[in-house]
């Protein structure tokens, strides 16, 4: 099954998403990818959730990327006493301490002794995604003194950020340690790593995970925006966070900040994930707002690889209807006219590398011989990553031998990875292409394929071959893959 579309969907995996049925339908009805968001849920649930999704994908035969989301350095409040919930008032005073006592409306446990010393008197700090504001008046080793800004309700485990602070933090917690080990256990193909806020917060995650997946950097403090390019370059991927970007940055700048953040990965060729509220009112409701409709088609427009769901599909009340209707939203931004005018228009200019020639020749190839498909033979992924960095018109076939390769390049653009054996030679590499081509539905006898390989076949980040070949009459029909 081939998608008629080049942008990914990523769907989050929740309670509402939780059960073969509806993992499969999200499956069929687009998604590519599944995100599992470890601020939530029990491990069994993930576990279970992995199960499921390499069930469904044996069952439909095609490679599902995995994400597996790290909680990173998120600060709660703790726990209130009587329901849970208090109500403070602006002018109050509130206090944030060590103590574990159930809080009150004058006071709660906040169990981060290494951020009080970050605290200066002015600092802010945002509870409840921006929802209450506070002011910190005083602070010591272990305790924070506000002044309450902006009140509310207030109720247990909520979140507070600490804008404009860069924090002197290790990006990983002992949770991530502890569950980034279980998901290279589970065999996730991509590990996203919350809060970057420099390119150095990556060495601990590859430490880690080596080549067993790949890094994704979440991009959600305004410090990251200032070391962008050197982050960029350390991980192997972005993921726009609105959600946390939004409560850091005023919402205005929250679009220019997407576009660079686009921009500078699609200048690199890694691939970029722009998550969060892209259709929230389908938590509730059967159709987007046109105003949601309109911010999936601006990701899409930008040449994003991937746009994602969240608490749609996670925990909403039409995690199907989402996934279908982003699905139809990004098919009609890719048939518009002007969207080819915009992905030409901000093409990346190769770089000075022979793999990077191939790419641009086999995407300029196929444009004038108007070929339906373009083919990377790729070991590690690359050579269909640097071939995606082209933005061709044609859809990517990214043949590969690795079955981790194929899943991990379910998330980038164009590309439709296919699992194949080794190639031995030239005649076998054209005969597997057109074969896999015809099988996909990706050309039909007669079509011309333009094809990229290295060569010594086999070797990883050798790009350094393309050929033209035209389809013969019977493929698709034999047994070379
Ligand atoms: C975000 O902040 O946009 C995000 C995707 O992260 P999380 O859902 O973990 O808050």
């Amino acid at each position: 099954m081939m998608r008629s579309r080049k942008a990914k969907i990523m769907a989050t995996l929740g309670p509402a998403s939780d059960d073969r049925e509806v993992i499969a339908t999200l499956f069929r009805a687009g998604a590519d990818l599944f995100r599992l968001n470890f601020s939530h849920g029990e491990l069994e649930d993930h576990r279970r959730r992995v199960e499921i999704i390499r069930s469904v994908e044996e069952e439909a035969g095609r490679p599902i990327g995995i994400l597996l989301d790290l909680q990173g350095p998120k600060f709660r409040l703790g726990a209130f006493g009587g329901d849970g919930t208090v109500e403070v008032h602006a002018g109050e005073a509130f206090r944030l301490d060590l103590d574990d006592r159930p809080g009150d409306a004058r006071r709660v446990t906040f169990p981060h002794p290494e951020l009080y010393r970050t605290l200066a008197p002015g600092s802010t700090l945002l509870v409840d995604d921006g929802r209450l504001r506070f002011t910190v008046t005083a602070h010591g080793e272990d305790f924070a003194e506000t002044e309450v800004e902006v009140g509310g309700e207030l109720s247990d485990r909520k979140g507070v950020n600490v804008p404009g602070v860069v924090l002197p933090l290790s990006a990983m917690t002992e949770k991530d340690r502890r569950d980034a080990a279980l998901g290279l256990e589970l065999g996730v193909d991509w590990i996203a790593l919350s809060f970057v806020q420099r390119a150095a917060d990556a060495d601990e995650l590859r430490g880690l995970v080596g080549n067993r997946c790949r890094t994704m950097a979440k991009l959600e403090k305004p410090a990251a925006l200032d070391g962008l390019a050197s982050i960029v370059d350390a991980f192997d991927a972005v993921m726009v966070a609105r959600g946390d970007l939004g409560v850091e940055m005023p919402p205005e700048t929250i679009p220019t900040a997407q576009r660079r953040i686009v921009r500078a990965c699609r200048r690199t060729g890694k691939p970029v994930v722009v998550a969060t509220q892209m259709l929230e009112s389908m938590i509730t409701s059967p159709v987007p707002t046109r105003a949601e409709a309109s911010d999936v088609a601006t990701a899409v427009y930008e040449g994003a690889d991937v746009v994602m769901l969240s608490a749609e599909t996670a925990a909403g009340q039409y995690p199907v209807e989402s996934v279908q209707i982003m699905n139809r939203i990004v098919e009609q931004i890719e048939g518009d006219e002007y969207y080819r005018a915009g992905i030409e228009g901000e093409r990346m200019n190769p770089e000075s590398t022979v793999a990077d020639a191939i790419c641009y020749s086999l995407q300029s190839t196929a444009h004038v011989l108007s070929a339906p498909a373009v083919v990377a033979f790729t070991a590690s992924g690359f050579s269909a990553l640097r071939a995606a960095r082209e933005r061709p018109a044609a859809p990517i076939l990214a043949l590969t031998p690795s079955r981790e390769t194929a899943r991990q390049l379910a998330l980038v653009w164009g590309v439709h990875p296919v699992r194949v054996g080794d190639v031995a030679d030239e005649q076998e590499m054209v005969e597997v292409a057109c074969d896999v081509a015809v099988r996909e539905e990706a050309a039909r006898p007669g079509d011309r394929l333009v094809i990229a390989a290295g060569v010594p076949f086999g070797t990883s980040g050798t790009t350094n071959m393309m050929r033209v070949a035209e389809v013969p009459t019977g493929a698709g029909e034999g047994t070379s893959s």
